[in-house]
């Protein structure tokens, strides 16, 4: 104990000698450490919490435009725990002004009297406000006094700090996490929408099939929604109920909204309602399974199965009267299994996003860091035409019949087979002209393709 007392007590005459190095050179200096009792005063998880303090407090710094000089920044762990110093550059403010702000840093901090930021002026003096801080523990008498009147078990102290900052560290991850998930899946519907050339879908330059909506209203649409992203990646990654099934409701809700949102930007057109139900439930899965360290493609899986259940059943299955079916209903009972359409891709567990979409993306891109333009194109198209030639997109059966889908799934699979050679070009224009030819509009697999972006993407937080 004694020989780390003597470690500790020489980290520490380090840092003055550091400090007084910087004030004999003439310049005022900024310090941050963190006031842990005991031994050890750094482990992995401190230091982690001390360098994400440290990002804040460089942030807080230059929003107020206090300057520190950068080159002769010192940064070290030692016996003494985390030590940042740094000298300030002189500029136009006085010093207890820096003072105030930094005070400032450690008050608004949800570590708050945890953070230690001192400030010695050009004297080698330190500045201080003449507050006395108070105890980090019972927030009641001066931490001064509580550390002589050893008001508090030693080991009471320890935890409280190791979950404050387990508590600090897990928003941090938190808020990263969704920020993440929810410009994913923007992502997803912004590249799935600028894909071109595509088989009757909008593009960058035509309008596929469809004579109601162009590329700007998929623009408008997907800005809309994306106001939502964050919300339902953040309810899920707090979602703390063991019965996802109660989420439902909530995630309906939002979904309920976002459509809402979608016919007042479109003007009425259905643009992403496909991409919405799908896209709700991923990120809530996603949010979820990565802030329980879970993700994974099986898991995914294995979790929209069961917040989806027997959806076929439930909602296509329904006796009514045939003049109130939906198209849905139709084709369930016209058509059985092929025609389950969506609704039968998320009972099974999405085959046609993780058998034949992600597999083709995973083939392009998993090795790539910076996508170009180029490879997004070729991949998504590939990938797209893996769904199309898979997919019983129950709108086309609904619209064409069986026969029509069954071709198109054909000669997607052919230009599918062909990619890598010099028949591809012909294959594809081939079903881009059967699609304008008959009008159809492989929306679904669209639907199906921007998801399977997002979830390949997600897998890689
Ligand atoms: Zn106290």
């Amino acid at each position: 104990m004694e020989e780390v007392l003597g470690k500790i007590l020489a980290a520490r005459d380090k840092r003055a000698a550091l400090r007084a190095e910087i004030s004999n050179s003439g310049r005022a200096s900024l310090s941050l450490n963190l006031n842990i009792p005991g031994y050890p005063k750094s482990n992995e998880k401190i230091h982690l919490c001390f360098k994400m303090v440290l990002s804040e407090l460089t942030r807080h710094l230059l929003s107020h435009r206090i300057l520190v000089d950068v080159s002769a920044e010192y940064c070290a762990t030692d016996e003494a725990g985390d030590f940042f110093l740094t000298p300030l550059l002189e500029e136009n403010y006085a010093i207890e002004e820096v003072k105030q702000i930094s005070e400032q840093f450690e008050e608004s901090h949800p570590l708050g009297r945890l953070l230690d930021v001192d400030i010695t002026n050009v004297s080698g003096e330190p500045v201080s406000s003449g507050k006395a801080k108070l105890c980090y523990f019972c927030n009641e008498k001066p931490a001064l006094v509580c550390m002589r009147e050893k008001n508090h078990p030693y080991h009471d102290i320890r935890n409280k700090i190791d979950s404050d900052i387990d508590v600090y560290l897990n928003n941090l991850d938190r808020e990263r996490t969704c920020k993440d998930l929810a410009s994913k899946a923007l992502n997803s519907l912004l590249y799935e929408v600028a894909l071109t050339p595509k088989p009757g879908l909008v593009d960058r330059f035509s309008n596929g099939s469809h004579d109601d909506m162009d590329f700007a209203t998929f623009l408008n649409s997907a800005s809309v929604l994306s106001v939502y992203f964050r919300d339902i990646a953040e309810y899920g990654y707090t979602f703390t109920d063991g019965d996802l099934k109660k989420a439902i409701p909530e995630l309906r809700r939002i979904g309920l909204l976002m459509e809402d949102d979608m016919f007042r930007a479109s003007k009425g057109i259905n643009t992403h309602k496909g991409a919405i139900f799908l896209l709700v439930f991923s990120l809530f899965i996603s949010a979820y399974l990565i802030s329980n360290q879970k993700f994974s493609y099986r898991a995914f899986v294995n979790l929209i199965q069961v917040l989806n259940g027997d959806l076929v059943e439930r909602e296509l299955g329904r006796k009514i009267l045939n003049e109130n079916q939906t198209h849905g209903e139709i084709c369930f009972e016209k058509y059985g299994k092929k025609g389950m359409g969506i609704r039968g891709e998320v009972q099974a567990g999405l085959p046609c996003v993780f058998k034949h979409a992600i597999p083709v993306l995973e083939l392009h891109l998993l090795n790539v860091n910076q996508v170009s333009d180029k490879t997004l194109n070729s991949s998504l198209t590939h990938a797209l035409l893996a769904l199309i030639a898979n997919n019983d997109d129950s709108n086309i059966l609904y619209r064409k019949g069986v026969e029509i889908l069954e071709e198109l799934k054909q000669k997607a699979q052919n230009a599918f087979v062909h990619f890598n050679d010099e028949k591809f070009e012909f294959l594809y224009q081939d079903l881009i002209t059967y699609c304008d030819k008959n009008h159809i509009s492989p929306g679904g697999s669209a639907d199906l393709l921007a998801l399977s972006y997002f979830i390949f993407t997600a897998n890689k937080h």
